[in-house]
């Protein structure tokens, strides 16, 4: 009877441990939500739903899209990073959830709140008009918005989006503010754009390509190093004159803090698969997005949030930009 306590905690240590194996064996038990933190038809959307299919067969489980949209894609962030961490709820986030940490006082989450799983592509922004604005090339748009500063509205998806930081650039660039209206994500942006309630905006190519083909929206440029192949039309800002306007989104995968690693490496080697499909490859490339298979990895996630965190920071303190 001694040591029966001891003999108890033993057990209960085992029987723990031996829970939490199975538990991890079986993940996963139902389906996986990945949270995109942003509205339904957006460009994260997009991604997120591709993903979503190109993942299935590894984790034998369907991967069920929840779009939780607003303050920038903060909301929905902070929902994942206090889920429950049994690798059921997972994020899809981009540049965002390095930026909005300084953007905000209190985003609601940190880098510590997720375990990373992996990067998953870069997408690169474009400038857009609705069809029917004034000008017809980066030049004209510039002249305009500077002519005409209080007729011209700047659509994004909320402070910490990817749509304010590179409209923000652009602003800033030319020098004046403008009025900006924010959604919960560019997917409803794009239907004001289209239906000519609001004028301009800067997005992905994950968004823009189809209407920028269609000609349904006027493009000026993209925000890429290099032209994009899938729009060889489209000079790039620094070609157009902007030296040092170069933002690419990239995109990554997290789940909440204190996932087991069994679970961790399930989801990693989903996420690896999933980049390796023909289909989801030939759907990104498509869409102007460049996958990161290399980096698809949760050190690689780590060192670039590491780095991006403080690099926004200091951009954001040199242009005299306050968290809110
Ligand atoms: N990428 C966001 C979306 O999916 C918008 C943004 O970041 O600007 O709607």
């Amino acid at each position: 009877m001694k040591n029966f306590p001891l003999k108890l905690a033993s057990a209960l240590v085992l029987g723990v441990a031996m829970l939490g194996g199975t538990a991890s064996a079986q993940y996963p038990e139902r389906p996986v939500n990945m949270v995109v933190p942003f509205s339904a038809g957006g460009p994260t959307d997009t991604v997120a739903r591709s993903l979503a299919e190109a993942m299935r067969p590894s984790l034998g489980e369907t991967v069920v899209v929840e779009n939780k949209g607003g303050a920038g894609g903060t909301i929905g962030v902070t929902q994942v990073a206090r889920s429950k961490p049994d690798g059921h709820t997972i994020l899809l986030m981009h540049i965002g959830f390095s930026t909005a940490q300084s953007l905000y006082k209190n985003p609601g989450y940190t880098s510590d709140s997720f375990d990373p799983i992996g990067l998953v592509l870069d997408v690169p922004m474009t400038i857009i008009a609705r069809s029917d604005f004034p000008a017809n090339d980066i030049k004209e748009l510039v002249e305009y918005i500077k002519a005409n500063p209080d007729k011209v509205s700047l659509a994004n998806a909320g402070i910490g989006a990817a749509s304010q930081l590179c409209g923000t650039m652009l602003t800033s660039a030319i020098g004046v503010d403008l009025l900006t209206v924010p959604y919960k994500g560019t997917g409803p942006a794009m239907n004001d754009l289209l239906g000519k309630q609001v004028d301009i905006m800067c997005d992905q190519t994950t968004n823009t390509s189809q209407h920028i083909k269609a000609g349904t929206v006027k493009a000026y440029a993209v925000t890429s190093k290099e032209r994009v192949p899938t729009l060889p039309d489209l000079p790039t800002m620094q070609e157009s004159g902007y030296d040092g306007f170069e933002v690419g989104i990239w995109h990554g995968m997290w789940a909440p803090k204190g996932t087991p690693q069994p679970v961790l490496d399930k989801l990693q080697a989903a996420l690896k698969a999933g980049l390796a499909d023909k289909a989801f490859q030939d759907r990104m490339a498509g869409l102007g997005a460049n996958l990161l298979p290399d980096r698809a990895n949760p050190e690689a996630l780590t060192a670039h949030v590491n780095q991006q965190v403080p690099q926004w920071a200091e951009l954001f303190k040199k242009a005299g930009i306050e968290p809110q």
